[in-house]
């Protein structure tokens, strides 16, 4: 049985508390739209890598809101420079200047080594505006004729939730019914550089991947292609853009994915842990003669780059490289892997990942093991039926990982 860490905390469950989430999941899918299928778990309280529900079982959080928590639950650091930042001004709108932007922007220019950066607020939004840089590049600089523009993308690929973005999406899941779709587009098989290499032509001006696919189930591309791609993308004249929303600020063992192959793409979409797991911010970061093909006017976001964005954002940065997330993620990552790679079931087809980005491929449907699992007191979450992905914190103490591989091991006995 799941165990709660705290001293003194309820463990015991009565039926009278086991109502409070049962109340809450019943309001919640009678007034909330059903574009989730959340796990039966309400949590209303979380520190760390742990996390509470509504009657006060303990679990640790495996799946970190999809990279978004690489920080954990609210990091005393980030919180603290929220809770400041309240007290002065959260939102001016891009029709003035406010005091962090111009920092903010610096300090992704530091982190990437790019000479400019165009905030936003979630990743689909930094996707559609990476999406826009490259054809007005096209337009602008490349000299592709305006309305010609393609983008090659990628089978498998998750960018987010946008009409355009998903007029890209293999997946028919996310597109039944949405159509018609944005034009442009040419999907090619990932890892697979002599099919992107048939795929840009003339009117080509980038090509838009993920460094390795998470929701499509931690799909790593085979070695040497990030830095394939690297080449063909400057050889062919196309702009390289990486999709490094989930794999970027450090989780895979690396400041970005691409570092992996010593790869600098064109332009680094940012998102997820970037909002330090308090809100919602994103960022395209690319050289002044890519982003420098907006005039004012031609692109914008009234919540983007706010100044309470920008104090959380601006901690995140500065901790993930004081306190050596990379190196954490590599580390716990490693010895994560060996534990899973020791249990003993043989539904398990492959267990595969880079630092703390993990997915276990099952043979059979997944969702028995992941209710399993939250029996056992860890949340995690299937993804495309057969793989569930594990990407705690990447600051979740070695004794909590033990605990937590631990109860995954039970959890996946047969
Ligand atoms: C989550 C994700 C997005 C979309 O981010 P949202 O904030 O949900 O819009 C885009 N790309 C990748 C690789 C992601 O994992």
């Amino acid at each position: 049985m799941p165990r709660t860490a705290r001293k003194g905390a309820v463990t015991k469950h009565t039926s009278e508390n086991e109502s409070v989430s049962a109340r809450i999941i019943a309001e919640t899918e009678r007034y909330c739209a059903h574009n989730y299928a959340p796990k039966p778990v309400v949590v209303t309280w979380a520190e760390g890598a742990r996390v509470r529900d509504a009657d006060g079982r303990e679990y640790f959080d495996m799946l970190s809101a999809y990279s978004a928590l690489n920080f954990g639950h609210r990091h005393p650091e980030i919180v603290a420079a929220a809770k400041e930042q309240l007290d002065r001004v959260t939102l001016t709108s891009r029709a003035f200047h406010n005091g962090l932007l111009g920092e903010f922007c610096k300090a992704l220019c530091a982190l990437t080594g790019k000479g400019m950066a165009l905030p936003m607020n979630t990743g689909a939004e930094a996707v559609e505006t990476a999406l826009k840089t490259a054809r007005r590049w096209g337009a602008f600089v490349k000299g592709v004729p305006d309305g010609r523009q393609r983008i090659v993308c990628c089978a498998g690929n998750f960018h987010g939730r946008t009409i355009s973005i998903i007029g890209m999406s293999t997946d028919e899941s996310a597109r039944r019914g949405f159509a018609p779709f944005t034009e442009g587009f040419d999907v090619v098989p990932y890892g697979d550089v002599a099919a992107l290499e048939r795929a840009v032509g003339p009117d080509t001006v980038a090509f838009l991947f993920e460094p390795i696919q998470g929701e499509a189930g931690v799909i790593l591309p085979p070695e040497g292609y990030i830095a394939a791609v690297r080449e063909l993308c400057t050889r062919r004249g196309i702009l390289m853009i990486a999709d490094e929303v989930q794999t970027g600020f450090a989780r895979t063992g690396d400041m970005f994915a691409c570092d992996h192959e010593g790869v600098v793409p064109d332009i680094y979409i940012l998102g997820k842990a970037l909002g330090g797991g308090i809100m919602p911010v994103s960022a395209v970061c690319a050289d002044e003669d890519t982003l420098g093909v907006y005039e004012p006017g031609s692109h914008g976001s009234t919540f983007g780059g706010n100044p309470l964005a920008c104090a959380v954002a601006l901690k995140a940065m500065e901790i993930v490289r004081r306190d050596d997330y990379a190196g954490m993620a590599r580390e716990k990552g490693e010895r994560l892997r060996r534990a899973l790679a020791a249990v003993d079931n043989d539904d398990i087809v492959e267990i595969r990942g880079r630092g703390l980005l993990i997915g276990v491929e099952f043979k059979v449907p997944a969702a028995p093991y992941v209710a399993a699992l939250i029996e056992n007191g860890v949340l995690a979450k299937e993804t495309h039926e057969r793989t569930i992905r594990f990407a705690p914190p990447l600051n979740i103490s070695i004794e909590e990982l033990d605990e937590a591989a631990e109860r995954i091991a039970r959890a996946f006995a047969k």
